[in-house]
């Protein structure tokens, strides 16, 4: 058994994570969750006197926006949409005989307005655009969604239904590399604080096809994506547990968010895989919290 199925397989029996049949799609005990509610809680004493100004969007987004932030150009083999029945009842009975028949009966099943959230930030964007020009200080917006990923995967660290909490900056290049690089210092003060060992390398979204290479490639040589790395299931191959990512002026091309000044506003954003960083938590102290050394248990419950 590999290293993957055998920390799902503890998770299983520890009863931390709920088998539902589905490969990344997990229920969560209430000790599960109150690691996460602790993190977060630990997070806001890193990010909290910073003034980020809190939305919380629900895990679906408007599918015209979706549409026009590019998505499926670069990242098709991950996105989730939303289908339902908008039949009538001849529909609904031939619906009803394919699934009796176990033949697709999905197929008649129409795209409604909603796509599920690739990453908490896609709804921003939009939202900020339409208030008009940011203000002189620039914009600090704090955000948590469960994100959808179409990743099936044995490992516990890649889920498919995933919560992501982000913090996304708005400004002028130099106002959101240095924001950026403030949470860098951060995070790795962050995990040293629960004792998890990390390191930070540059990194590239998994852009699709031949012509993602491209895209991958001149993400990296540009230094745009970091992320904080921390082993869970393999030494050799660390798990990303947060990003930091800098968008240059392309969200705000695409988005209309302008500066006071109307000049094009800069983007960076950083997100916190928060299943993951439990996940590492558990790997790294045991399955069992109590057991957790003292100084962790004392950085994340007071
Ligand atoms: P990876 O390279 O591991 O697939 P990513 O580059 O896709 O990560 P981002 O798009 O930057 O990750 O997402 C922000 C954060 O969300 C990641 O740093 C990670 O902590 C978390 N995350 C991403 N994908 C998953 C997933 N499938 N399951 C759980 N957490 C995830
Ligand atoms: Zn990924």
């Amino acid at each position: 058994m590999d290293a993957q199925t055998s920390l799902l397989d503890r998770l299983f029996d520890a009863g931390l994570l709920i088998d539902t049949g589905v490969e990344g799609l997990y229920g969560r005990s209430g000790q599960f969750e109150d690691v996460i509610a602790a993190f977060e809680r630990y997070i806001d004493t890193f990010g909290g006197a910073d003034g980020a100004e809190a939305i919380r969007f629900p895990p679906g987004m408007n599918r015209a926006y979706f549409e026009k932030s590019g998505y499926m150009k670069s990242f098709p083999q991950l996105a989730g949409t939303v289908h339902s029945f908008c039949g009538c009842e001849l529909d609904h009975v031939s619906l009803l005989k394919s699934m009796d028949d176990g033949t697709d009966w999905t197929g008649e099943q129409k795209a409604t307005n909603i796509v599920l959230t690739p990453a908490a930030c896609y709804p921003l964007y939009p939202t900020i655009a339409k208030r008009g020009n940011l203000p002189a200080k620039g914009g600090l917006y704090d955000l948590q969604s469960y994100c959808f990923r179409h990743e099936p995967s044995t490992d516990p660290a890649r889920q498919q239904l995933f919560r992501m909490r982000e913090y996304v900056c708005m400004g002028t290049e130099q106002h959101v590399t240095d924001f950026r690089q403030t949470w860098m210092d951060r995070g790795v003060k962050m995990m040293a604080g629960l004792d998890l060992p990390v390191e930070i390398d540059v990194a590239n979204d998994p852009f699709f096809g031949r012509a993602g290479k491209m895209l991958a490639n001149n993400q990296r040589d540009q230094n745009l994506k970091f992320e904080l790395l921390i082993p869970i299931t393999s030494v050799s191959k660390p798990t990303a547990c947060m990003s930091f990512n800098y968008h240059q002026d392309a969200f705000g091309t695409k988005w209309g968010l302008n500066l006071e000044d109307g000049a094009v506003a800069h983007t960076a954003c950083v997100g916190f895989g928060l299943e993951r960083i439990a996940l590492a938590l558990f790997h790294h102290h045991g399955l069992d919290v109590k057991q957790w050394p003292e100084k962790v248990r004392k950085a994340l419950w007071g």
